[in-house]
């Protein structure tokens, strides 16, 4: 086959009508990227964060090398070159880039190199991550009740209850309950809670839970997990404030449920500090953690350590399904985060890909179109660039 470069790089900034920002719907904005080969195929990714910071990173003319322009640096390659392009884009924005916004930049466009090359190829992108380590995808489902908004616990815990039970109908046996209650639970009454809907899934269902970052003080979060110990929580997200590398060290070597960190972290350099403190398992996100070349290279360190990768994945359907490729190319990947656009009313999450995949007895069929295998709505691209 002849090499097909890419000929184009757009990154397209999209937004939906603001909401409640107490509800974090974080794919109410986001900002796609496609590219274009030489034959008019084109791959796509997003990016996560501020669309507008975002895209500047992508059309600014460079100036010198290490604050260079990631258009212009990618136009003219072969997308096959996956490894060496996301290398040459590191070094070439090193001024700015090495963490946050650049690194998240790159990610959208590191998923787009992907989907191209495996349309060039006619495979899967699975098989260009190295191939299937498993038969089928785990997804687990999470239960977000939204913003507290005036409501009380009770009903917020009907809310939950009522989104495990539609999980349940969709064909998952895996879930997350968010418990970011603010202050309308003390720690005891959230033990209390979490038990509550650690029944409602009931004993065939992987339970994990996200404390919304709780607690500033590592003995405090220890104290609630010890009294969960005997619950089959599977893990523990967003206990210390995000960056506490130490206090997620003091906890995960004391926990009696597995504790997650960095949900918010970019690149490899800072995902071998959470590995080093000791924690179970690694969130990554494939919009901004440095796409599926970085997420694989985090994945194969991690496996170095005993530890997990469940990637965070709280975006459109372009971060869903890449996500499962990862998965399907990954031993150490149990389960995947899956935003359910039943659950989640989130413009963008619904409509901006096709087709969704399908969910029985907890398990998704391994992909097999050519690329990411999925198409983008052009009505919804219409209707919410810009805007
Ligand atoms: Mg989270």
């Amino acid at each position: 086959m002849t090499a097909s470069p890419v000929i184009a790089v757009e990154a397209i900034a999209l937004a939906a009508p603001a909401t409640d920002p107490s509800d974090l719907d974080a794919a109410r904005e986001t900002l796609l990227v496609r590219v274009t080969d030489a034959d008019g195929r084109t791959g796509i990714g997003e990016a996560d964060g501020p669309a507008a910071a975002i895209c500047e990173l992508f059309g600014m003319t460079g100036r010198f090398d290490g604050s260079r322009g990631l258009s212009e640096l990618v136009v003219g390659r072969d997308p096959f070159e996956l490894r060496a392009i996301q290398a040459d884009l590191v070094a070439a924005t090193a001024y700015h880039g090495r963490r946050g916004l650049g690194i998240h930049a790159l990610s959208g466009l590191d998923v787009a190199l992907h989907d191209l090359a495996g349309k060039q190829l006619q495979r899967p992108v699975y098989q260009l991550l190295g191939g299937a380590r498993r038969d089928a995808i785990s997804p687990y489902a999470t239960i977000w009740p939204g913003g507290v908004k005036g409501r009380s616990i009770g009903q917020m815990m009907e809310e939950i209850g009522r989104q495990i039970a539609r999980a349940a109908e969709l064909g998952f046996r895996a879930v997350k309950m968010e418990v970011i209650f603010d202050d309308l639970v003390t720690d005891r009454d959230l033990v209390r809670c979490i038990r509550e809907g650690r029944a409602l899934a009931g004993d065939e269902m992987m339970f994990a839970v996200d404390f919304g970052y709780r607690w500033t003080a590592w003995r405090d979060a220890l104290a609630v997990l010890e009294q969960l110990g005997g619950d089959d929580v599977y893990f523990a997200e967003a206990t210390l404030s995000h960056d506490d590398v130490r206090g997620h060290a003091q906890l995960a070597g004391r926990s009696p449920v597995r504790i997650c960190a960095g949900e918010f972290s970019a690149s490899v350099h800072e995902y071998r500090e959470w590995l080093e403190a000791g924690v179970d398992v690694l969130q990554p996100d494939v919009s901004r953690s440095g796409g599926l070349t970085e997420l694989v290279r985090i994945a194969e360190l991690a496996g170095h350590y005993g530890a997990v990768v469940i990637p965070h994945a709280w975006k459109t359907g372009i971060t869903a399904t890449a996500v499962r490729h990862f998965q399907a190319a990954v031993p150490n990947c149990p389960y995947i985060e899956m935003s359910v656009p039943e659950l989640w009313d989130s413009p963008l999450r619904a409509g901006l890909v096709a087709p969704e995949p399908v969910v029985r007895g907890g398990r998704i069929a391994l992909p097999t179109a050519p690329g990411l295998g999925i198409d983008l709505v052009p009505e919804t691209v219409e209707r919410y660039r810009g805007s």
